[in-house]
């Protein structure tokens, strides 16, 4: 089976290329290139495409995936909000994806974020660096017998809401299915949750339900001096509506791993150019938000995970075996 991947970078291209010897039957051929409806064509004589969460799978570049000979498309990742599934199923391409590669890896990106934002630790490093001991500007709160609040308790709101549980927490959470091995957590309503958290980690996924969870609305039932950390997908959150709570002082610290615009810049370098969108850079004007790029999930281990199940994946579609990674609608 022959495998096109988009968008692939050169640590990619290393944990793939390290375990496709284990995988006679599969070839692979990296393009640093991302999927959209202009580069959708490349896949023409591959049976097979990789993608990545910055991927545009809309329905115009599945029917042209389809209309190109793809059959499967392997997702190399857990979150599959940019698929189109209804154009996939129909088109009769099958879509797989990798569940819970690592989800201690966002997870403790997560707290990473939660602790920079809140104890400064990014300011702190330049200020030594140029030789400024002072501390003005500095002070954070603690967060041992702090109430944290997890949304979406799946895999990685579960290892949020240990780590939580590990800095001496007291921990809420809300999901539509609650997990039951939780017995330190305390399942509320929303709106308990948000009145009652002084940190608050976004983990449950984007889908029309939850689409700007955090809004205008629900940010006015959250405690003053709240610390936000969004590791889950970037339109959970109405920017708009973050950044006026934010000037309304509401946020002790607000951490973003993903934001609603990322999408064109996320991956890529783009120091040397002038963005014509300010969402970000309005975001970044604050001092109390601190923002990386989609990089909760890696690290080492998430990627040998990631790379081993997406093989996985590929030759069990290919040897007609079970597909317990399939995503439909
Ligand atoms: P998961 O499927 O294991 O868990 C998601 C949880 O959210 C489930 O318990 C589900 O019941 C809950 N949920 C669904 N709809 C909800 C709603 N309306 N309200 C409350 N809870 C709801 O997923 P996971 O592996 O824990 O991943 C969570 C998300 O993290 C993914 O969807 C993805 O967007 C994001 N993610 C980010 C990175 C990163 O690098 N930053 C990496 C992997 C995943």
């Amino acid at each position: 089976m022959k495998i096109l991947f988009y968008g692939t970078k050169k640590y990619d291209e290393q944990f793939f290329t390290a375990l496709l010897p284990q995988y006679p039957g599969i070839e692979i051929r990296f393009t640093d290139t991302n999927i959209h409806e202009e580069t959708a064509p490349l896949a023409r004589g591959y049976e097979a495409i990789c993608a990545f969460v910055n991927s545009d799978l809309r329905t115009e570049v599945i029917r042209c995936l389809a209309e190109n000979g793809v059959r499967l498309i392997l997702m190399r990742c857990a979150g599959y909000n940019n698929v189109d599934l209804k154009t996939a199923e129909k088109q009769n391409i099958t879509v797989l994806r990798v569940p819970g590669y690592s989800p201690q890896a966002v997870a403790e990106h997560a707290m990473a974020l939660a602790l920079t934002a809140n104890r400064h630790t990014h300011k702190a490093y330049i200020k030594c660096r140029e030789n400024n001991f002072a501390l003005n500007g500095l002070m954070g709160i603690n967060f041992y017998k702090k109430t944290a609040g997890i949304i979406g308790t799946g895999k990685i709101g579960q290892a949020m809401a240990k780590i939580c549980r590990g800095f001496g927490m007291k921990v809420l959470a809300y999901d539509l299915f609650p997990c039951r091995d939780l017995d330190f957590v305390t399942y509320v309503p929303l709106e308990e949750l948000l009145s009652s958290s002084d940190l608050i980690s976004l983990h449950c996924p984007l889908t029309a339900e939850t689409h700007h969870l955090i809004c205008k609305k629900t940010i006015s039932k959250m405690k003053d001096g709240v610390v936000l950390v969004n590791t889950s997908r970037g339109a959970l959150i109405k920017t708009d509506d973050l950044i006026n709570g934010i000037r309304e002082h509401k946020f002790f610290a607000v951490g973003l791993d993903v934001y609603e615009e990322e999408t064109d810049f996320v991956y890529e370098d783009m120091s040397e150019q002038i963005l014509q969108r300010s969402t970000i850079q309005r975001l970044l004007s604050f001092p109390n938000v601190t923002m990386t790029s989609h990089q909760g999930f890696f690290t080492q281990e998430a990627l040998s995970n990631i790379a081993f199940t997406t093989l996985e994946n590929a030759k069990a579609y290919m040897n007609g075996g079970d597909l317990p990674n399939r995503i439909s609608c």
